[in-house]
C-alpha cells in the first residue's frame, strides 16, 4: 500500500469506528456485531503498529468508546476508567502474562475473572454510604445516574465497614429476565447489554426500578491500599459488595495467599484448561458474559505498569469467538410485523454453524443492507451472535451477476401501502394489511400468549391460508367440523383442536389481555395494571373514555409512552370491536379478587430455588419459577449458600456441580411436578 492509501485507509477506518461507537454508546442500537466492530478495531490497531508516525491524534485505539451524554449531569471520576486490552487466543494472552512478568521483573499471580456483558459502572462511597453512581464515560468524565443505580437491589446503598472506596463494576439483565422483558417490546433490543444501557439511561428513576438489573463488583480503589486484587476481592465481599464466584488464581507455584474455596487455583500450565472449561460452561449462566480478564493480582505492580489512554497495562481481556460460516445470500424477503414493522431477511444457502443450521438471517433495516453494501449473490459471512443470534457480519465477495446494494420497497409487499420510518425502522400503518392481521393471529396463538393446546402454527398458516380464520375471534367462532376431508384433518386433530379452542376460554385475564398484541401491554404491565385495581377490562375503556393519563402514571412502572398507548387503544373502535367479539366468544376479561383461602398453598414459603437446564413441562423456564413464587417461594438466578432448592433439568451445568457441593436439595422435574400435583 502506498503511504496515501495508508493514511486513506487509516481515517476510514477510524470515521467508521467512531460512528460505529456512538450508535453503541449512546444510542444502545449497534449498527454492526461486535464481531465486525473488532475485526475493524484490530486492522487499524495492525495499520497503526505499522506506522506509528501516521496515528491520529483522535485514534479510537488511543482512547476509550465514549458513552457520555449531553443530557444527564457530567461528573469528573477521581480514577482512571478505561476499557481493556484485548486477545483472542490462550498463546496469545500466555504472551501478554510473560512479557507483563519480564517487565515487573518478579514472579507475579494472576487472576482470571468473568468478563461480564454489560454497562460500567463506577460507585463512589463516603464513610461506607453510596454518594455517587457514574457511567464510564470518556475514562475521566462520566455521566451521574446515582438516582437510576440506586434502584437495583444488589447495589449496597451502606457498607459493612465504614470505608471510603471506590468501586468499578458491571451492571447487567440476567437473562430470563432479558427474555421476559423483550418479548414485550415493539422493537425488541438486539440482547441484553444495550436493553441495560437503554434502561439506565432513563430519565424517571421508576422505570428503572422495573427492571431487575443486576451487578458484579469487579474492582475496588482506596487510599493506602496494602490489599493484593485477591484480597481486595474477598474484602468486597466482606462489605457487601455482590462478587462473580467464577474466579481463577493462576501462581508459578502454590499461592500463599487465602482464597475463597470456591474459587479455582492452579499453576500457569492449568490456564488453558480453566479457560476451555469456562467457555464451555458459559452457556450455563444465567447472565452473559464476552470473555474473560486475565490481571495482575500484586497491586504495587500494577502501579508500576500503569496505564495506556485506552486501557490498563495490568489486565487483559480474553474474548470468546463467535461461530461463524460463509454463504451466500440468495433472496431478501419481507417480514410485516404485528406491529407493522418491516423487516428484511436473507434467505442464504443452508450453512452449519455452531451446530445448526442456518438457512434465515435477519437484516433489521436499510441502514444495516447499506452499511454492509449487501446484494443479492453476495457471498457472506455469518455469525451467531452470543451464540444464538445469526447475523450476516460482512460481505466477503461481491456476486457476479453486478447486482447493486439492495433497496427496500416503498410500499408493503403485503398491501401496498406506502411505509413510513419510525426511528431506525420502516412500518405499514394499514391496520387491515393481511400480514400484520395475520402475525396478530400468530401472536395471539403464541406459546408465551394463550398456548392452544393442539392449534401449532402449521395449523394457524393452514386455516389463515383458507380463509377460514380471518381475524382472532374468528379462532372461536369457526366451525371445526368444516375441516373433515383436508387432508391433515382426520376426525380425532378436530377433536383435539375444538378442545384445546375450548379450553383456551378458562385462560385468566392477565393471560388474555397480553395476548391481544397491543403494544406496551405484556404480561408485565398487565400485572402492573391488575395490581392497581384495574381488574377488569371496563376499567381500562372506562379511563380511556376520560382520558386520564394522570391516573395511570401514578401507577408505578406505567410510564407516560404506555399511558398515552392504552388511552389510545381503549378509544379505538377497533380494539372495543375485538374485545367485544371475544367477550361474546367467552373469553374472560375480568380478574376475579383471590381470597386467602383460593390461594395455592404457601408451601414454598421461605425457600429460595434456583433453576437450571431445559424442561419439559416449563417452555420457556420462566412458567416453573412462576409455579415457585404463586406457592410463596423466592428464584434467583445463582446457587449460593442461601440458596435452599435447585431445579434440575435436562442439561444442568456448572450450577447443578455447585449445589452438590454446597450441599444444596437437588429436585428433578418429575419430583417437581410431584411436588406441584400433590400440594394443589
Ligand atoms: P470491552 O467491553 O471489550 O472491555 C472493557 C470493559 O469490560 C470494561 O469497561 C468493563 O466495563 C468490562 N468488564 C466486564 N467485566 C470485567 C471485569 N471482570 N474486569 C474488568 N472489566 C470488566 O471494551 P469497551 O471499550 O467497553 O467496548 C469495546 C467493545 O465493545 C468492543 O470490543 C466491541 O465488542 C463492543 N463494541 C461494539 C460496537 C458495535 O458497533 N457492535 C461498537 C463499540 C464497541
Amino acid at each position: 500500500m502506498t503511504k496515501n492509501k495508508i493514511i486513506e485507509e487509516i481515517r476510514k477506518l477510524s470515521d467508521l469506528l467512531s460512528l460505529y461507537q456512538n450508535a453503541y454508546y449512546l444510542k444502545n442500537k449497534p449498527l454492526v456485531s461486535d464481531l465486525e466492530y473488532d475485526r475493524l478495531f484490530d486492522s487499524l490497531l495492525l495499520l497503526e503498529q505499522e506506522n506509528p508516525e501516521l496515528v491520529l491524534p483522535n485514534s479510537p485505539s488511543s482512547r476509550v468508546g465514549s458513552d457520555l451524554s449531553r443530557d444527564i449531569p457530567e461528573v469528573s471520576h477521581t480514577i482512571p476508567v478505561l476499557s481493556l486490552d484485548k486477545g483472542y487466543s490462550v498463546e496469545s494472552i500466555r504472551d501478554w502474562m510473560d512479557k507483563t512478568i519480564s517487565k515487573a521483573g518478579s514472579d507475579l499471580s494472576f487472576i482470571v475473572e468473568e468478563k461480564i456483558d454489560g454497562v460500567s459502572i463506577v460507585l463512589y462511597y463516603k464513610k461506607g454510604i453510596l454518594e455517587l453512581a457514574a457511567t464510564r464515560g470518556n475514562g475521566s468524565i462520566g455521566n451521574d445516574i446515582t438516582a437510576n443505580v440506586r434502584t437495583i437491589k444488589s447495589v449496597p446503598l451502606r457498607l459493612s465497614e465504614a470505608v471510603d472506596i471506590v468501586v468499578r463494576g458491571e451492571i447487567f439483565l440476567p437473562l430470563a429476565e432479558f427474555e421476559k422483558l423483550n418479548s414485550l417490546q415493539e422493537v425488541p433490543f438486539a440482547n441484553p447489554r444495550n436493553l441495560t444501557a437503554g434502561t439506565l439511561r432513563r430519565k424517571k428513576s421508576i422505570d428503572v426500578a422495573s427492571v431487575p438489573l443486576d451487578i458484579f463488583i469487579y474492582e475496588g480503589f482506596m487510599d493506602k491500599n496494602e490489599m493484593d486484587h485477591v484480597e481486595i476481592l474477598q474484602y468486597l465481599k466482606k462489605l457487601g459488595f455482590r462478587v462473580s464466584d467464577n474466579i481463577g488464581v493462576f501462581s508459578p507455584s502454590t499461592p500463599k495467599i487465602k482464597i475463597d474455596p470456591t474459587w479455582f487455583s492452579g499453576n500457569f500450565d492449568s490456564l488453558s484448561t480453566y479457560v476451555e472449561k469456562q467457555t464451555t460452561e458459559r452457556k450455563n449462566l444465567p447472565y452473559e458474559i464476552d470473555g474473560l480478564v486475565i490481571k495482575v493480582n500484586e497491586t504495587d505492580v500494577r502501579d508500576t505498569l500503569g496505564f495506556t489512554g485506552h486501557h490498563p497495562r495490568w489486565a487483559i481481556a480474553y474474548k470468546f469467538e463467535s461461530p461463524v460460516g460463509t454463504t451466500i445470500v440468495k433472496e431478501i424477503d419481507i417480514q410485516v410485523g404485528r406491529t407493522g414493522r418491516i423487516t428484511p431477511v436473507a434467505r442464504v444457502e443452508p450453512v452449519l454453524i455452531g451446530g445448526s443450521t442456518i438457512s434465515n438471517v435477519t437484516l433489521h433495516n436499510q441502514d444495516y443492507i447499506n452499511l454492509l453494501e449487501l446484494a443479492l449473490g453476495d457471498t457472506v459471512s455469518v455469525s451467531k451472535r452470543g451464540d444464538v443470534i445469526p447475523a450476516v457480519e460482512r460481505v466477503i465477495d461481491k456476486n457476479e451477476d453486478n447486482n447493486s446494494v439492495w433497496q427496500m420497497p416503498g410500499v408493503c409487499p403485503s398491501c401496498n401501502s406506502d411505509l413510513i420510518n419510525k426511528g431506525a425502522h420502516l412500518f405499514c400503518t394499514n391496520s387491515e394489511c393481511p400480514d400484520q392481521i395475520k402475525a396478530g393471529i400468530f401472536f395471539f396463538l403464541g406459546k408465551n400468549q394463550m398456548d392452544i393446546d393442539n392449534f401449532g402454527p402449521e395449523t394457524a398458516e393452514f386455516l389463515i391460508d383458507q380463509g377460514f380464520i380471518k381475524r382472532i375471534p374468528d379462532i372461536y367462532t369457526f366451525n371445526y367440523n368444516n375441516l373433515e376431508g383436508f387432508p391433515g384433518f382426520g376426525s380425532k386433530k378436530i377433536k383435539l383442536i375444538t378442545a384445546g379452542v375450548q379450553q383456551s376460554l378458562n385462560q385468566p385475564y392477565r393471560r388474555v389481555l397480553p395476548s391481544l398484541g397491543i403494544p406496551e401491554l405484556g404480561k408485565k404491565a398487565v400485572e402492573l395494571l391488575i395490581t392497581a385495581g384495574f381488574r377488569d377490562i371496563d376499567d381500562l375503556i372506562t379511563i380511556a373514555a376520560e382520558k386520564d393519563t394522570e391516573k395511570l402514571v401514578e401507577i408505578k412502572g406505567i410510564g407516560e409512552r404506555t399511558a398515552e398507548i392504552i388511552i389510545t387503544e381503549f378509544s379505538s373502535s377497533k380494539t372495543l370491536e375485538l374485545i367485544d367479539n371475544l367477550k361474546n366468544a367467552g373469553l374472560i376479561f375480568t380478574e376475579e379478587e383471590i381470597s386467602k383461602e383460593d390461594m395455592l398453598p404457601q408451601v414454598f414459603e421461605g425457600q429460595i430455588w434456583c433453576i437450571t437446564g431445559s424442561f419439559e413441562n416449563f417452555k420457556p423456564r420462566s412458567l416453573a419459577g412462576d409455579e415457585i413464587t404463586s406457592r410463596g417461594g423466592k428464584t434467583t438466578t445463582s446457587v449460593t449458600g442461601k440458596t435452599t432448592h435447585l431445579l434440575a433439568g435436562e442439561s444442568a451445568g456448572s450450577k447443578l456441580t455447585k449445589a452438590q457441593k454446597l450441599g444444596t436439595t437437588i429436585i428433578t422435574e418429575d419430583i417437581f411436578m410431584e411436588m406441584l400435583n400433590t400440594n394443589d
